[in-house]
């Protein structure tokens, strides 16, 4: 292998192994070339990802079908691609009018229905050949996509295997009883042809040809075979129960290597050197604590603690503090902040929008009154200076805010992604808070933590509460603390599904926003688009947005493939909106502000600003607000076209209202047709304000490849086997494996196959989602 997997880019493989004959000087097997018929068949498999026969071995059936059953037809459409069963009824030759083209028509039978079958060929000798397998009574495998022909369905071209007629005769009826694996085939190379292939290169290897990343002591601990026999398993099946042995087999294996790669760079990052910063008598956190208005909750007092304990050690603090939309997470990362000033360290917080990154800044130097006002008149002696960098900010403003953090001056600085341009420096980097983590890549996060001379304690926290063994698979690497509670004096929200088309209920929707801001409260209207004139979704970010954020495009994508019709009418746009509001009579004359993200950073703030002071009491806003703005007076929102957005991003939207002593009244205005997958993620949504267990049952509705991020869904270094939401018991006992080898050799130098399936996984695009913390 290369290595350095970033300095040369090979073409990725369904294997994941790096196939450059260039660098492969060594005889493996594995490697060759998968042995198609011609070059032509080769460029077929290299449509499926299949170079070599390593590629071959795991292109895996998607499903496998029953050969003592014969397929209904009764359940065929349109464009599917099938594999059936079924018997031969009758074939004949027929000559094209026009060009004297032979093809051969044929009826097959499931017992019940039948369907026509067309053979196009080139002469009359194939077709003869055809019309000699196709006789009457012969039962067949036939796939191929199911198309319409004079308004009735047929198989065009199908390929086909007559059962019962292949040299072996005892042998072929032995294995007609067997499963049949359908694999994933292209055009012109169907599964037939795979499954054949395959066996060609399966058959022949011994356990010495197939490296087992799953040491043999792990293998008899757990009761697994080896992965030779996994891979027999699943390809050629003898009955069912192989299918599942071989397959739970390499679904531990999927849960084992990742885990591995996570417990090791869990130990290198231990092994860094860190710089201590215990907690000091006197300091900023002891003064901060004292003046903290509200008791903290048992959970920030518990991670309070861990994360403490963490940071009085010399090895960096590798923490992940997860938890309920408004847990209070920023209390627990300022605490944090100011256990590291104390200790004489600066402190870093990174926030995804410029929005949030101002927003921080006003919370933090409210919460730390005096206390934030570090060497100005009036401020406490002991005090720091929280500084704001962002690229929306003016160039004097930024030189003051640069050279605070370069002196130490500023304990805190607060930004987005303009922190990591080059010009940015501290004087002693000590802790790395990553607010709502989801929106950074690993770059971003490296670029921080290489401004720091010793490695620098880390804590991220999540947008949104993720299911533990989620969180083990995606944060494997990263200790986890979690708020489960809100804290008390909350009075909750309230969520209403509110259907579009019911005249009465949008009235009362619009009333009920009117009767809130006249009691003092404050509204949110979020809307999915910016400009009317736009016909796609928004992305929205704020300028600051090098960084990208795919939330909004899969919300789109699985509102539109998960069964939703696509909404008739257009989705309501905030430039839109807010002209039709500012003429409600319903709202009694409430002034409405706007925000979206093509406004200015200074435009966003002063938006901001008007609305919690109550100068605009309505906001009409796209996603932007999506994380973290806190405006406690704000108690109702209104969501239109709930229906596009993701569950647990309306979880997230949601959070913004019902801060403060008021209640909160969510209205997820729908068009989403009963029954669809919309309406049922807004109805979980309606019905809990838990957000673990939400994210569970989005977790649920959505694919896989969501759940670890947008970047990995559709490539195929996605977990095969494994999810990450039901397979929790395995990935606990992957772990526990995992960790155990790696405490024995932090480097895994005893087991080169681990390390190779490691390194093969990570080629394949995994690291995206491992480095996304
Ligand atoms: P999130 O976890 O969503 O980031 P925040 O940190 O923004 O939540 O906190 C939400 C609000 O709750 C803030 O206004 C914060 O000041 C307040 N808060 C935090 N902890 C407590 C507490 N223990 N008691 C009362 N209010 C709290
Ligand atoms: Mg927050």
């Amino acid at each position: 292998m290369a290595e350095s997997p970033g300095a040369r880019r090979a073409p990725r493989t369904r294997s994941g192994l790096v196939y450059d004959d260039s660098v492969h000087t060594d005889v493996d097997p594995m490697r060759e070339p998968v042995p198609a018929k011609n070059a032509a068949d080769l460029k077929k498999f290299a449509t499926l990802g299949i170079v070599t026969k390593a590629d071959l071995l795991v292109h895996y059936p998607w499903r496998y079908a029953d050969s003592r059953e014969v397929t209904d037809i009764a359940s065929l459409a349109i464009g599917l691609n099938v594999a059936l069963i079924a018997r031969v009824r009758g074939a004949q030759m027929k000559h094209a009018a026009r060009t004297g083209r032979p093809r051969v028509e044929a009826t097959i039978t499931d017992g019940n229905r039948s369907l026509s079958l067309v053979i196009f060929t080139a002469n009359e000798g194939i077709a003869t050949w055809h019309l000699g397998r196709l006789a009457v009574g012969e039962l067949g495998l036939f796939s191929g996509e199911i198309n319409v022909f004079n308004g009735r369905l047929q198989l065009a071209n199908p390929v086909y295997q007559i059962l019962g007629s292949v040299e072996d005769e005892a042998r072929a009826m032995e294995e007609a009883e067997w499963p049949i694996p359908i694999y994933p085939a292209t055009k012109g190379l169907d599964s037939e042809s795979i499954r054949a292939t395959l066996r060609k290169v399966l058959d022949p290897l011994t356990e010495a040809d197939v490296p087992d990343p799953v040491p043999p002591e792990i293998r008899e601990a757990r009761g697994l075979g080896s992965r030779l026999k996994a891979l027999r398993d699943v390809h050629v099946p003898r009955e069912e129960t192989d299918v599942h042995r071989g397959q739970a087999r390499l679904r531990y294996e999927e849960a084992f290597v990742l885990q591995a790669e996570l417990a090791r760079r869990r130990a290198r990052a231990q092994r860094e050197a860190s710089t201590a910063r215990p907690p000091r008598a006197g300091g900023l956190l002891e003064a901060f604590d004292a003046r903290l208005p509200f008791d903290l909750t048992p959970g920030q007092v518990l991670a309070g603690a861990q994360i403490g304990d963490d940071l009085a050690l010399d090895r960096p603090m590798q923490r992940l503090l997860q938890g309920e939309v408004g847990s209070g997470k920023t209390v627990v990362a300022l605490r944090a902040m100011l256990q590291v000033i104390d200790a004489g360290g600066q402190a870093v917080m990174l926030a995804p929008t410029s929005v949030l990154a101002a927003q921080h800044v006003r919370t933090l130097r409210t919460l730390l009154g005096e206390l934030a006002e570090g060497g100005m008149l009036g401020g406490s002696e002991i005090g720091t200076r929280v500084a704001l960098l962002t690229g929306a900010q003016g160039a004097a403003e930024r030189k003051t805010n640069l050279l605070d953090a370069a002196s130490g001056q500023a304990g805190i600085v607060v930004g987005t992604h303009a922190l990591l341009s080059s010009p940015v420096q501290f004087a002693d980097l000590g802790l790395v808070v990553i607010d709502e983590q989801h929106k950074f890549g690993v770059e971003q996060r490296g670029a921080l933590l290489a401004k720091a001379k010793n490695a620098p304690h880390l804590l991220v926290t999540t947008a949104t509460p993720i299911p533990r063994t989620v969180a083990m698979t995606v944060f494997g690497e990263l200790e986890i603390s979690e708020l489960r509670e809100v804290p008390s004096g909350r009075s909750g929200i309230t969520t209403h599904v509110v259907p579009v088309d019911s005249p009465a209920w949008m009235d009362r929707t619009w009333r009920r926003v009117g009767e809130e801001v006249a009691r003092g409260g404050r509204a949110f209207v979020v809307c999915a688009r910016i400009d009317p004139d736009d016909d796609a979704l928004t992305n929205e970010d704020d300028g600051d947005d090098l960084y990208l954020d795919d939330d909004e495009a899969t919300t789109v994508a699985q509102a539109t493939t998960a069964g939703a019709r696509p909404p008739k009418r257009p989705l309501r746009a905030v430039l839109e909106v807010v002209e039709t509001l500012r003429q409600d009579d319903r709202l009694g004359g409430a002034a409405v502000g706007v925000l979206h993200g093509r406004m200015s950073g200074e435009e966003k703030d002063r938006a901001i600003a008007d609305f919690a002071s109550g100068a605009t009491p309505v906001l009409v806003s796209t996603t932007v607000i999506e994380v973290g703005v806190d405006v406690p007076a704000a108690t109702v929102m209104v969501v239109l076209d709930a229906h596009v957005f993701g569950l647990s991003q309306l979880h997230q939207l949601r959070g913004r209202i019902g801060r403060g002593r008021e209640p909160g009244i969510c209205l997820l205005v729908s068009g989403a047709p009963d029954g669809s997958t919309a309406t049922q993620r807004l109805e979980a949504l309606a019905a809990t304000t838990d957000g673990f267990e939400l994210a569970r049952v989005d977790l649920l509705l959505r694919r896989e490849g969501d759940v670890l991020g947008a970047a990995q869904s559709g490539r195929r270094g996605a977990l095969r086997f494994l999810r990450v939401v039901s397979d929790g018991a395995v990935i606990d006992r992957a772990r526990d494996d995992a960790r155990g080898l790696v405490d024995a050799d932090p480097e895994l130098t005893p087991w080169p196959a681990l390390r190779g399936a490691i390194e093969d996984q990570l080629a394949d695009g995994r690291e995206e989602f491992l480095g996304r913390t």
